[in-house]
């Protein structure tokens, strides 16, 4: 991370507590957070959860109801989008198809009325920093879908914004080239350095390309972390079911003790297992118990699961062959409840049948409790 003289980290963007609210429904919820210079930053969340709202605020084309957005150290409140050091790459490129690549890039420095050797000095670094240095001369029309999403980003970058806003860039492509410009955004990112704030729907882009992700749900920040923070150490219920592949029963808690509990599922089983997160757990609370597919093992025929094991007896329903992450479907025979399991690649679950009777276990310190309140962090 850049520092400052001082050796502090220098901070590229701040809010402080901002809100946004459409009549009584709020979109943005107390929101305050930081973000480092140089990183990438994605802003997670399902359909409708405030992130296009809270990312068009820092671009300056809405203004918050309360609080503070500060870019290097400056409130920016009432500094309309075009003065901010901010620029947005849309899912919907907006490049003009006639004109070439290079005139498109070209367009917002001949609008600021730049010297035409810098203005061409600088496409040239644009394209080269997004690898499409020798495309200047295409028509946008002759550019696959990949190149195009690049081109939107050189025509930001050559205005050398302090923030690249992204708004689910990749949503348009298809799967392939969504893969791959993964990837590619991730190493650009890298290469320029510029701060990238990204904001997807989708976990698995924001666990791949990004060094922090903040978590958003109902238009607040449940947890915002690490990619691997995020998927080992959720401190939330719906983080821990957001991020990553989880099995997830609604239980009631019949027992705490220091760091554990037990927990009953209606017509289902006791599970065991850590208490986690930061709303507290006590007896007769509900809870969400979660473990990862991963964490689950098929004891052996003539073995016993351990005594400090959760185990469930099933039935395997599918099997889902997906190369080194291939998952079997099972079903809890007592409450019929569908769970994944993940399966390593090779050796003895290959030979699982449709329909065959298993012993499954995973450890308790596997399992995790959450309270399904959310305790906002202003709370
Ligand atoms: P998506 O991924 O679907 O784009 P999002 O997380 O970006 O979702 P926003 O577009 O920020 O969500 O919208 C957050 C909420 O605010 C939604 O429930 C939306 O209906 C509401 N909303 C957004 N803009 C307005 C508006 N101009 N007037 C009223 N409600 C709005």
């Amino acid at each position: 991370t850049a520092k400052n003289s001082n050796n502090s980290t220098i901070i590229d963007l701040e809010t402080r507590n901002v809100n946004k609210h459409y009549g009584d429904f709020t979109a943005v919820d107390d929101v305050s957070l930081k973000i480092e210079k140089g990183s990438f930053f994605s802003i997670l969340g399902p359909s409708g959860c405030g992130k296009t709202t809270l990312l068009r605020m820092i671009a300056g084309f809405d203004e918050p109801d309360s609080g503070d957005i500060l870019i290097q150290g400056s409130s920016v409140l009432g500094v309309p989008a075009n003065k901010r050091p901010a620029n947005m790459v849309f899912q919907h490129l907006a490049l003009f198809p006639m004109m070439s690549v290079a005139d498109n890039v070209a367009y917002g420095l001949k609008q600021r009325k730049v010297a035409s050797a810098e203005i061409n000095k600088r496409v040239k670094n644009a394209l080269e920093s997004v690898d499409l240095g020798d495309s200047g001369k295409k028509k946008i029309s002759q550019l696959s879908g990949g190149q195009k999403q690049r081109i939107a980003i050189a025509r930001c970058l050559v205005l050398e914004p302090k923030l690249l806003l992204l708004d689910e860039p990749l949503g348009a492509l298809d799967l392939k080239l969504r893969e791959h410009m993964k990837v590619e955004l991730k190493q650009m990112q890298s290469r320029v350095g510029t701060t990238f704030i990204y904001i997807t729907h989708d976990q698995s882009e924001a666990l791949v390309m990004s060094n922090k992700v903040a978590v958003m749900n109902n238009g607040a920040f449940e947890q915002v972390g690490t990619p691997s923070d995020l998927y080992y150490h959720p401190e939330t219920s719906f983080v821990a079911g957001f991020v990553g592949d989880a099995n997830k029963w609604q239980a009631k808690v019949t027992q705490v003790d220091n760091v554990s509990c037990t927990t009953q599922v209606a017509n289902g089983p006791a599970l065991r297992g850590k208490i986690n997160g930061t709303a507290p757990i006590a007896v007769g609370e509900k809870v969400d118990v979660f473990v990862r597919p991963e964490a689950i093992k098929i004891v052996q025929s003539g073995q016993t699961a351990d005594q400090n094991e959760n185990s469930l007896q099933c039935t395997v329903v599918d099997l889902l062959f997906n190369g080194a992450n291939s998952t079997a479907l099972l079903v809890d025979v007592a409450s019929g409840k569908e769970l994944h399991v993940a399966l390593p690649q090779t050796g003895e679950f290959i030979g699982l049948q449709k329909g065959e009777a298993l012993t499954i276990s995973w450890s308790q310190d596997q399992t995790h409790c959450f309270s399904s309140k959310f305790l906002h962090p202003r709370a």
